[in-house]
């Protein structure tokens, strides 16, 4: 299996979550926030294939990390492979963040009729979810951009079918 990637992960880094982490820029969004930090990792055509055994063969060859962030473009519209990369970092005891351009409750109606969406969402700690939106931009909402975004605790999302936040 292949991933579309924006560029090679980034390492330690401080500001995509808690703890030192390792980020996957993932390519393709269909968002379009205006004001997005990152317009060039929204087209699919672009960046570059890798195969999903290389990322994580990687991810494995890092020495000291919390663990991974999902990040792009949007992870969610390529669940398969980042399904596959969070379920190995969860197998090795790793954390996994994951930004998204979605709302969580809409993430939740979709897991009735799409298994890989809830199995991803499942292998995801920490969800930093919802579009940017510049009128709410604040540099007072660790993690985020915008101040509508939320950190929410996916797998108990799931396991009760309702947003639950991880920390306001
Ligand atoms: S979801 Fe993220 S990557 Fe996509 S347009 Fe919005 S801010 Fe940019």
């Amino acid at each position: 299996m292949q991933i579309r990637l924006a560029s090679e992960m980034t390492y330690d880094s401080i500001v995509d979550g808690e703890g030192i982490r390792t980020v996957i820029w993932t390519q393709g969004c269909i968002h379009n926030c205006p004001g997005c930090h990152n317009p060039s990792t929204h087209s699919f055509n672009e960046g570059f294939l890798k195969d999903v055994n290389d990322v994580c063969d990687e991810i494995a060859a890092v020495e000291f990390h919390d663990g991974i962030t999902l990040s792009g473009g949007d992870p969610f519209c390529q669940v398969n492979a980042c399904l596959e990369i969070a379920k190995f970092c969860q197998n090795k005891g790793l954390s996994v963040w994951c930004y998204t351009g979605y709302k969580i409750e809409d993430l939740l109606k979709r897991c009735l009729n799409e298994k890989k969406i809830k199995e991803f969402l499942e292998n995801i700690d920490v969800l930093v979810d919802s579009p940017f939106i510049m009128e709410l931009k604040s540099y007072n909402v660790p993690f985020r951009g915008s101040s509508n975004q939320r950190l929410i605790n996916s797998k108990n999302s799931v396991k009760l079918n309702k947003v639950v936040l991880y920390k306001d």
